[in-house]
């Protein structure tokens, strides 16, 4: 949480530009053959770690793409570089990847290290689904691999426009195959609200309805919301939730910082130190809070934290949010608070409730209520 003065430190790494799929949602907008010079980045972690390391002994290395995996020497010679590097510390690395170009070697290499080098899988559920914006590479990817290796890691699940009336479907798909899913609504896509909204909220319900009917489950981000955040009697602190540019750094391929990964590759921007100077100082005098006067005494503020680097790269303004996607966000609140309002009516029957006091079970339900008098979407 923002004041503790040991917050973990994330600190990206964009390996390559490179992918070999071609997503029909990826908002990767640069795309080429360069790959990092691990010498160079190697020089501007070490002045990262040596500047922040007073305040925290505990660090994320994530590394980015383009696909990731295409970069596999580079990648591994980094890992192994910060472990020995920086004995002292716990650093964790971390990928996001298609999954489809694991090798032998880059098994036994992956396995050896599967506490401290942690992928997170990009699948979109079911083959027809994924197949269809994921470039036909449902069975390229070792998904027994993935599952058996790292049972605790959720996989990405991104839901587009053209599979949203299927997106309860393959989040159970997923689940059925022993994966935890975090399915997540694609990002600067053409959505419709007309069109998309009211088919999201029927999806919402499916999800709602499933977890009232297997209480003994917990239900999946998508959809469990804290509903005492939005009591009256709870104070939330409206500062952003994202640490970008906070005790969140990114380096893109020739070694530049970026405030996180979203800012990173926009070819109509043109970043300098100065302009790029501007926006750590600007994250970071106010909160965040200001940044969108449209955002200003929203309901679901706390809960909504919209992104600042792909409002950044998409529309030039960090405050510039996507008036659709503010509205989906909207949909999910309601439907988690219909969700737990159903569960309220037998709370001890529910593994998400279990142990919650009475004062807790209470809260609860003063914010589903201030969900329903305040959040229209
Ligand atoms: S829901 Fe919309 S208005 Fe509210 S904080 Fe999110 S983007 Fe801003
Ligand atoms: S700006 Fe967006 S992508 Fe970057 S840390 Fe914040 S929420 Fe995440």
């Amino acid at each position: 949480m923002r004041g503790e003065s040991k917050r973990s430190r994330e600190i990206f790494v964009m390996l390559t530009n490179q992918c070999n799929l071609a997503c029909s949602y990826c908002y990767e907008s640069v795309k080429n053959k360069q790959v990092i010079v691990p010498e160079e980045i190697k020089k501007v972690i070490t002045a990262d770690i040596e500047a922040s390391r007073a305040a925290t002994s505990e660090y994320f290395l994530i590394f980015h793409g383009g696909e990731p995996f295409l970069a596999f020497n580079e990648m591994k010679e980094l890992s192994e570089w910060a472990w020995n590097t920086f004995p002292g510390l716990k650093i964790i690395c971390m990928v996001t990847t298609n999954g489809t170009l694991l090798t032998s070697e880059i098994r036994t290499w992956l396995t050896q290290n599967k506490l401290r080098f942690v992928p997170i899988l990009s699948i979109d559920g079911a083959r027809e689904s994924h197949n269809l914006n994921r470039s036909n590479s449902f069975d390229l990817i070792d998904r027994n691999f993935f599952r058996d290796t790292w049972p605790w890691q959720a996989v990405k699940m991104t839901i587009a426009p053209n599979v949203l009336n299927k997106m309860f479907d393959n989040y159970l798909a997923l689940t059925k195959e022993g994966f935890i899913v975090n399915p997540s609504l694609a990002k600067e896509v053409a959505w419709n609200a007309e069109r998309d909204l009211p088919v999201f909220a029927a999806e919402m319900k499916k999800f709602a309805d499933y977890f009232i009917s297997h209480p003994e489950k917990i239900p999946c981000e998508l959809i469990n919301i804290p509903m005492q955040n939005f009591s009256p009697d709870v104070t939330v602190p409206h500062n952003r939730a994202c640490g970008a540019g906070e005790n969140i750094v990114a380096f893109d391929v020739n070694g530049n910082s970026f405030p996180c990964h979203a800012f990173i590759g926009n070819p109509n921007q043109t970043y300098n130190n100065e302009s790029m100077n501007e926006i750590f100082e600007q994250l970071c005098k106010n909160d965040g809070l200001l940044l969108s006067s449209g955002c200003d005494g929203c309901f679901i503020f706390s809960y909504c934290s919209p992104c600042y680097g792909l409002n950044y790269t998409a529309r030039g303004e960090m405050g510039a949010f996507d008036p659709v996607m503010c509205r989906f966000n909207k949909v999910r609140v309601l439907a988690a608070a219909d969700m737990f309002s159903r569960m309220l009516t037998s709370p001890d029957k529910y593994k998400v409730l279990d142990g919650k006091s009475p004062d807790n079970l209470r809260l609860i339900l003063s914010g589903i209520k201030a969900v329903f008098e305040n959040v229209n979407p």
